[in-house]
């Protein structure tokens, strides 16, 4: 039993009052997507036939070449593919940075330091041999964000002019991920991109879109970006998908990204889909609406939480380009406390209590709650946090806001039992 107190069930009350027009919003977004993906469905003349498994080879896999087009489609793409073999967000950025760049060619991030998994693929963890993009001779260059979290347009600009041909790939990573920055939008990134094709018209405009998909009506690919790449146990997957990645964008640029997934030659040809389409349409289909839920969570915990007098960020008012929440939870305590809640409302592996421990990688202790469905699938509500200051939480994730909601009363509820005793 959950037993909210009454003080908690007020607020939430007045949470959802105040975020109605927010709600519209999202459920607005959500039905522009979901009528996209509805159009492509028809449009591809998707049927029971399309659900069928392949083996082997799996040559002329019917559903699996007509999801890669309705996925082109729904992404605002020339082309693209989805497979549920690539497995995780991190192996379908590495196929397609394996894919665009070449020995000798650059490789320039523009948001700063990308993602933590992608250290080791682009070479900047110190353990050389592992066939990273630096022993194929790709060098890594980077441009941090201005302190007000924007593009530094002026030092874009110069280390285009200055270093010139040898950049292949700008780099973007749409979310803020794990950091203390904000969230670009997929207009900042096309403009910030025409800049960057005016100056280097030869490039790769290149995303990490993960935990981007759905938030907005458009992708960066509609605003002209060359690839963009996510993963299926997060926004795209709806929560159905048991595993997988996608990437999506311009005709030439997936198919180079095609033969590094497969080989040289060979690229969409084969690959066996072993029954998984099914689940991958499911997702699909339901990816609006599993976003649009995962984003009412996360603004509601957002209110919860500023009204208890914890910093968000995103504010509960500000607008939102992904799914994550941050909050500052100022103690150890509280964030334990915050993720035990999260793990008691979760629908798999409620009765674990997440505790820190030492996850290899990192030089702080992180605690984790999770209980989904697809094990670390964060459109899932799931959260976690490294115990250091400020002991920033950061969730994602809600199938259904009438179980996220829950599970955000729950890490209320936890928290505001131990600043009682
Ligand atoms: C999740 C994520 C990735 C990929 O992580 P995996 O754990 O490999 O799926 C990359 N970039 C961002 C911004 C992410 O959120």
């Amino acid at each position: 039993m959950f037993n909210f107190n009454n003080e908690l069930l007020c607020l939430a009350n007045e949470a959802k009052k105040a975020l109605r027009e927010r709600f519209e919003q999202f459920d607005e977004i959500s039905r522009i997507n979901t009528e996209r993906v509805i159009d492509s469905f028809r449009e591809n003349r998707v049927s029971e036939a399309c659900f069928a498994p392949t083996s082997g080879y799996g040559y002329d896999d019917r559903g699996r070449d007509t999801l890669d087009r309705i996925y082109a489609e729904v992404l605002g793409a020339e082309s693209a593919f989805v497979r549920h073999s690539i497995a995780n967000g991190t192996h379908a950025l590495t196929i397609a940075l394996f894919g665009l760049l070449r020995p000798g060619d650059v490789l320039y991030s523009v948001s700063g330091k990308p993602y933590d998994t992608l250290d080791g693929v682009i070479g900047i963890d110190g353990n050389g041999g592992q066939g990273s993009l630096a022993d194929f001779g790709v060098e890594y260059m980077q441009t941090d964000l201005n302190e007000d979290g924007e593009f530094n347009i002026a030092e874009i600009e110069r280390t285009l002019k200055r270093v010139g041909r040898r950049v292949k790939v700008v780099y973007v990573q749409r979310s803020k991920g794990y950091m203390n920055r904000k969230t670009f939008s997929s207009e900042s990134i096309g403009s910030m991109f025409k800049l960057v094709k005016s100056i280097s018209p030869n490039v790769y405009t290149f995303v990490d879109n993960c935990y981007g998909e759905f938030v907005q009506v458009c992708e960066p690919t509609h605003y002209g970006a060359d690839i963009i790449v996510g993963s299926l146990i997060k926004n795209p997957g709806g929560g159905m998908a048991e595993s997988g990645g996608y990437i999506a964008g311009s005709k030439k640029a997936v198919e180079l990204c095609s033969y590094r997934m497969t080989c040289p030659g060979i690229g969409l040809e084969v690959g066996a889909t072993l029954g998984q389409t099914k689940s991958m349409y499911k997702g699909l289909f339901y990816a609006p609406h599993s976003v649009a839920n995962a984003l009412k969570t996360a603004a509601f915990a957002a209110y919860i939480f500023q009204k208890l007098g914890y910093a968000t960020s995103p504010a509960w008012n500000d607008e939102r380009y992904d799914i994550i929440q941050a909050i500052e939870m100022k103690d150890a305590e509280a964030l334990c406390a915050f993720c035990r809640g999260i793990q008691y409302a979760s629908p798999v592996d409620s009765y674990v209590t997440p505790e820190p421990w030492d996850m290899p990688g990192y030089s702080d202790q992180v605690i984790m709650a999770a209980g989904t469905f697809t094990s670390g699938s964060s459109i899932e509500l799931s959260a976690d946090g490294p115990l250091r200051p400020p002991y920033t939480v950061f969730f994602q994730g809600g199938l259904t806001f009438e179980s996220g909601s829950l599970g955000i009363l729950s890490a209320a509820s936890e928290v505001l039992k131990i600043k009682k005793v």
